[in-house]
């Protein structure tokens, strides 16, 4: 892919030029943090580095489109603290941005009583993260709030959102050139390097420019940057793909007013399939979670012997599959069939089963680090390096987190 330079004032190349700040990665953590960084340092030279020729192309742009409102995370990690005020800047862009948003509402079902433990157990999480307007619902008042909802219990969280975050990039991307912000697409960070006060950004194995700070948001390759750089292999990235099928119909028949989701399981970071209407009006079933043969593969079939080898390489990933073996063959089951898919939804929304779907299906690729002991890592990671901060774990709520995430990359910058 060719580098293509584009943003206002950019009158020559970048390659050699010195700049306050770039920034790797134009998924949303990264433009976020480019607008973070303008915020505080109005006059800053920032550089926004791309793999791809476009904003939004890998996690960001394939996910549910939900604004989580905080009710999964521990009380006092990152993710708790991050979410919740994520949430809340999230809408704030959004209405201001003129990006549509709608607080469509989420409702988790216990769907029977060995769940309602767990259901007890997020809202304590839920009520300790602050998250607004939670409520426990049994019997007809889950009915009210979802018709199709089947369980014995319930809590509902109004809080929760649908947004399409890809178009919340694109407006950022406009909203940064119109700020001097330069970008620069089809380029691929190979590597950084500290030099005395200015961080060297190689791409290619070629200088491609400097900076006083680099921030690397790289999704799904971010431990490969990191490494390169001289950070701690571990965590590496394992790449969990999750598949969705979409009911047909356009409208898709408003089976759910907002969201319905299962109670996940505690062990896991991952939520379960659940039943979304988007903001474009269609209504998915999903996502699974399934260990991916690439680090892009929105195909199922797509699998890279670069990728393969660094998850055959990695312990953590034998650790995480003799652990979890039985939720592995719980998601291969959904992986290889759009019934065993829709018959997890109808557990607690049975009549999702007498509705046709559309053909195919669409996937995102979680970018879920795992330690060389086999730990999923939970959390949000950041690594502090000399003149550069990597964002090493930054699954799911991040798109939620990503303004509140920023700040918090930001005020770590050169502590
Ligand atoms: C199936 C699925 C469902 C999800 N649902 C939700 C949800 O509903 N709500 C929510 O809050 N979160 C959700 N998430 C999580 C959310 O999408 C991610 O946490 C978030 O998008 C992470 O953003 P990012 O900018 O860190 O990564 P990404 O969006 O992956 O962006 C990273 C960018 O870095 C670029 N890059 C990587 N390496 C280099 C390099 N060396 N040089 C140049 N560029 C590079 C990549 O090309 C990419 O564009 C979901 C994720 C998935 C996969």
């Amino acid at each position: 892919m060719s580098e293509q330079e584009s943003g206002s004032g950019a009158a020559s190349g970048a390659a050699g030029a010195a700049f306050e700040y770039a920034v790797i990665g134009a998924g949303i953590v990264g433009l976020a943090t480019a607008r973070e960084l303008l915020a505080r340092e109005p006059e800053a030279k920032i550089v926004v580095i791309e793999g791809e020729d476009r904003v939004a192309a890998h996690q960001t742009g394939h996910n549910s489109g939900v604004i989580h409102s905080g009710v999964y995370y521990t009380p006092g990690s990152l993710k708790a603290r991050l979410c919740v005020e994520g949430a809340r800047r999230m809408y704030a862009f959004c209405e201001e941005a003129g990006v549509p948003v709608e607080r469509a509402g989420k409702l988790l079902v216990a769907r029977n009583s060995r769940e309602l433990p767990a259901l007890r157990e997020l809202e304590r999480r839920g009520i300790a993260n602050g998250v607004p307007g939670l409520r426990w619902l049994e019997g007809d008042a889950i009915r009210e709030v979802e018709p199709n909802a089947v369980g014995v219990a319930a809590l509902h969280s109004p809080n929760t959102g649908i947004v399409d975050y890809a178009e919340v990039c694109r407006a950022l991307e406009r909203e940064l050139r119109g700020r001097g912000v330069r970008f620069l697409f089809g380029t691929r960070v190979s590597e950084l390097a500290r030099s005395g006060s200015a961080t060297i950004v190689r791409a290619g194995g070629r200088e491609l420019l400097r900076a006083g700070w680099v921030v690397a948001c790289a999704g799904l390759w971010s431990d490969r940057l990191a490494a390169a750089s001289g950070a701690d292999p571990d965590p590496r990235i394992v790449p969990f793909r999750g598949a969705y099928l979409h009911l047909a119909g356009d409208p898709a028949p408003q089976i759910v007013r907002g969201m319905i989701y299962p109670v996940p399981d505690p062990d896991l970071p991952f939520l379960g399939v659940h039943i979304t209407r988007h903001i474009d009006g269609s209504v998915s079933i999903g996502p699974t979670a399934f260990v991916a043969g690439a680090r892009d593969a929105y195909r199922i079939s797509r699998v890279r012997p670069r990728d393969l080898a660094s998850l055959a390489a990695w312990p953590g990933l034998w650790r995480v599959g003799a652990r979890y073996w039985r939720n592995a063959f719980t998601e291969l089951k959904l992986l290889m069939s759009r019934r065993a898919m829709v018959r997890a939804a109808a557990e607690y929304a049975p009549a999702i089963a007498h509705l046709p779907l559309a053909p195919g299906s669409t996937a995102g690729v979680r970018a879920q680090a795992v330690g060389r002991d086999g730990t999923l890592v939970d959390d949000f990671v950041i690594s502090d390096m000399p003149g550069a901060t990597h964002v090493r774990n930054a699954p799911s709520p991040a798109a939620t987190s990503a303004f509140a995430l920023a700040s918090e990359l930001v005020d770590r910058m050169g502590r």
